[in-house]
């Protein structure tokens, strides 16, 4: 797949146009799509539609092709496993490559404590199971989330995810005993509030309007996703493992979206040596094949009972090969150091936008997990129409660029590790233009 930009037709393309119509009479209008083009084929940081237009990928599928599209050790992974057997269900007749992910998940997760991994499908299955090992290993009911958190779309993850729309509009009653507490948000929260300050915040709101004794466990993403990939301040996250411990609660860290080299370490938690009770993992751990898993501490994930954790695909054979192989690419092809590269070139890209436009009121996150939060002339109030234009016009001249945040004001940045600099440079460059293109719109808009 040639790694460059490339538009043959205009956008969207005729048979892109015509697949387009067919999806809009066959599925379900509640799943939309970001960009209106269909995928032929991908690999690298590139993908191409049906009529032959190359996109550069700032989005891997949302997180999950972190060792580039179509990574050549995982289609190969894949077709030797789907060769000799596609499921038997691992809880009839278990095999290898389960075995082998969980042992490495044990290795690569924080902390080198005895630890054991359970597998499944989705990243809100694993979530909600962490919530079921947390509530049997404590004994305990209330699951503490976090303002801004996005942790799935199934009935219990919904009552944890914190935005309406689209998440829960018009889809309760939800599940119970789940408590919200405010986040570390430094751009928004007031000067010079430390992490350990934000975390005392918190503390008191879960004291006051939970009770620590009633506290199954806190469930964090260490550096936040969809809510507007919100970096927490340093000493938050340690805060709040301390006192999960002295409390009796399990520290959840949800790295589903940060897991496996996106921020330029295996994990989030490792750059502050937070180590969590339990660690949730999907999106980038298969390579774009459909796994999760929960790994944590040996004695609490051994607190259920046999039989009480488990599903029919859960820990597929193809997607458990997929998953050895991705994981053994971060280690083989330097992804950590990549990560660390791209985060490198992309915020030098970022904060020369934030110099000369003053509409990028902060630039942040990790590795190549980054983020641009756009908002008004009062440099506070947040503008979600600049962000989905400037996302629209990218989109329109072949970059992928996905917005996030609870205002829709975030402009993110997930690129696949593998993607060349001078790949990464051309889609910033279609970015700058886009920003400058649409200067006049939005300020007049205001
Ligand atoms: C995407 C995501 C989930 C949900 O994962 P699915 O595979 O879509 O169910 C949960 N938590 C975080 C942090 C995520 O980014």
């Amino acid at each position: 797949m040639p790694q460059s930009r490339h538009l043959a037709t205009e956008l969207p393309g005729p048979r892109s146009r015509a697949l387009m119509a067919r999806k809009t009479s066959a599925v379900a209008g509640g799943v939309g799509t970001t960009v209106p083009v269909f995928a032929a084929r991908a690999g690298g940081g590139i993908v191409e539609d049906v009529d032959g237009n190359r996109f550069v990928d700032l989005g891997s599928g949302i997180a999950v092709t972190t060792v580039g599209a179509s990574n050549p050790a995982v289609v190969a992974a894949v077709q030797e496993q789907v060769a000799a057997f596609t499921h038997t269900c691992f809880m009839v007749t278990p095999y290898e490559p389960y075995v082998a992910v969980a042992e490495k998940l044990n290795e690569v997760t924080p902390g080198d404590h005895a630890k054991k991994t359970a597998l499944f499908n989705s990243g809100a299955e694993a979530v909600e199971n962490a919530v079921k090992i947390a509530r049997h290993a404590t004994g305990r009911d209330a699951v503490v989330v976090f303002d801004h958190a996005y942790h799935g779309r199934t009935n219990l993850t919904m009552a944890m995810t914190a935005k309406a729309m689209p998440y829960k509009s018009g889809f309760g009653p939800f599940a119970g005993e789940v408590y919200r507490a405010p986040m570390s948000y430094p751009f928004r929260d007031p000067e010079g509030m430390t992490g350990e300050q934000a975390a005392a915040r918190a503390i008191a709101v879960i004291e006051a309007q939970v009770g620590a004794d009633q506290v199954a466990c806190v469930v964090i993403e260490p550096v936040q996703g969809e809510g507007g990939f919100i970096e927490p301040a340093p000493g938050f996250l340690p805060a709040l493992a301390a006192w999960c411990r002295q409390s009796g609660a399990l520290f959840v860290a949800d790295e589903v979206q940060t897991g496996v080299a996106r921020t330029g370490d295996w994990f989030a938690c490792d750059r502050e040596g937070v180590v969590p009770d339990l660690v949730v993992v999907a999106k980038g751990v298969a390579g774009g094949m459909p796994l999760s898993a929960v790994t944590g501490r040996a004695e609490l994930v051994d607190a259920v009972h046999t039989g009480g954790l488990g599903g029919t695909y859960g820990g597929n054979p193809v997607a458990c090969a997929a998953a050895l192989a991705a994981l053994d690419s971060v280690e083989r092809d330097g992804l950590l150091q990549r990560a660390r590269a791209v985060e490198a070139l992309v915020t030098g890209r970022l904060h020369a936008l934030a110099a000369r436009d003053s509409r990028v009121g902060d630039v942040r996150g990790r590795g190549a997990m980054l983020a641009v939060e756009l908002v008004g002339a009062d440099g506070l109030t947040p503008d979600p129409a600049l962000a989905a234009a400037v996302a629209g016009a990218a989109k329109a001249q072949g970059v992928i660029v996905l917005t996030c945040g609870t205002h829709g004001n975030v402009l993110r940045f997930l690129p696949p590790l593998t993607i060349s600099d001078e790949l990464l440079h051309d889609a910033f460059d279609v970015l700058d233009a886009a920003f400058a293109a649409t200067s006049t719109t939005t300020a007049s808009a205001r």
